[in-house]
C-alpha cells in the first residue's frame, strides 16, 4: 500500500486500537516506575483523534493527518507524553509538510523528525529509559533499510521491529529522566511505559502500510 494520507489515517486508527488494547498493560508499566495513568492518558489522546478524522479534506495530506494528531494529543494527553508525543507527531508533520506520497526517504525523515522533536522538548539522551529508546534504534534501522534501497513498507516494518527490541532492552536500565527518574536504581527491572507505547505505535505504522 502507498504510504500516502490513507495509510496516515489507517495508522492513526491502527493506534487507536492497539493503545485501547494495551490501555490496561501501559498503565500497569507505569504504575511500576510512574504514577500509572500511561495507558489512560494515551488511550483518551488516541480516541479523541478518531473523530476528527472524517472532517479531513478529499485531497488531505499525509502531514495533515499528522497535524490532526498532534494537536488532538496536546491537548488531550497531558502529563509528560502528551506534549512529548505531540511535538514529535507536529515535527513529523513539517518533515513531509504537503506530500501526497511519502517515499522511503520521507519515511526516514519523518521519524527523525519525531524523534528530534522529543529530544528537543525532553532533552532525553539514549540510555535514560525513556520513549528516546524506541525512538532512536527506530530511526537508524530506517535510515539503514532505505540505504539498503528498501520501500516505505519495509523501511517502517524495520523501524518498528528496532523500536520493539528497543523498548525491551530498557528493562534493566536505569532512569535518568521523567518521574521514574525519582525512583533511582529502583527503576531498573521495569520496562518503560513510553518506550513500550512508541513500539506500539511503530508497529500499527508498519501494519497500516503492508
Ligand atoms: P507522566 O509521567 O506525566 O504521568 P506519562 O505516564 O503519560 O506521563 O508518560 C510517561 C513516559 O513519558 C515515560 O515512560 C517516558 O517514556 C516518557 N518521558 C518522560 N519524560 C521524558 C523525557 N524528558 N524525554 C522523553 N521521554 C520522556
Ligand atoms: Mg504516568
Ligand atoms: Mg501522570
Amino acid at each position: 500500500m502507498a504510504v500516502d494520507a490513507a495509510w496516515a489515517a489507517a495508522w492513526v486508527r491502527a493506534s487507536a486500537e492497539v493503545i485501547a488494547e494495551n490501555r490496561v498493560a501501559l498503565s500497569h508499566l507505569d504504575r511500576d516506575i510512574g504514577d500509572g495513568d500511561h495507558g489512560e492518558n494515551m488511550d483518551r489522546g488516541f480516541q479523541a483523534v478518531l473523530p476528527k478524522l472524517d472532517g479531513l479534506a478529499e485531497d488531505a495530506a499525509p502531514s495533515d493527518v499528522l497535524k490532526l494528531v498532534a494537536t488532538t494529543l496536546i491537548s488531550t494527553v497531558g502529563g509528560a507524553a502528551g506534549p512529548l508525543y505531540g511535538t514529535a507527531y507536529l515535527k513529523a508533520a513539517g518533515a513531509v509538510n504537503g506530500k501526497a506520497e511519502l517515499e522511503p526517504a520521507d519515511v526516514v525523515a519523518l521519524l527523525e523528525a519525531a524523534r528530534d522533536g522529543i529530544v528537543l522538548r525532553g532533552k532525553a539522551e539514549p540510555g535514560d529509559k525513556t520513549m528516546i529508546d524506541a525512538w532512536t534504534p527506530a530511526v537508524e534501522a530506517a535510515s539503514a533499510a532505505n540505504e539498503d534501497g528498501k520501500d516505505a513498507a519495509a523501511v517502517l516494518a524495520a523501524a518498528a521491529d528496532a523500536a520493539e527490541a528497543g523498548a525491551e532492552a530498557t528493562e534493566p536500565l536505569v532512569a535518568r529522566k521523567g518521574r521514574a527518574s525519582y525512583l533511582g536504581e529502583r527503576s531498573a527491572g521495569h520496562r518503560d511505559p513510553g518506550a513500550q507505547s512508541t513500539a506500539l505505535l511503530l508497529r500499527a505504522a508498519a501494519k497500516s502500510a503492508a
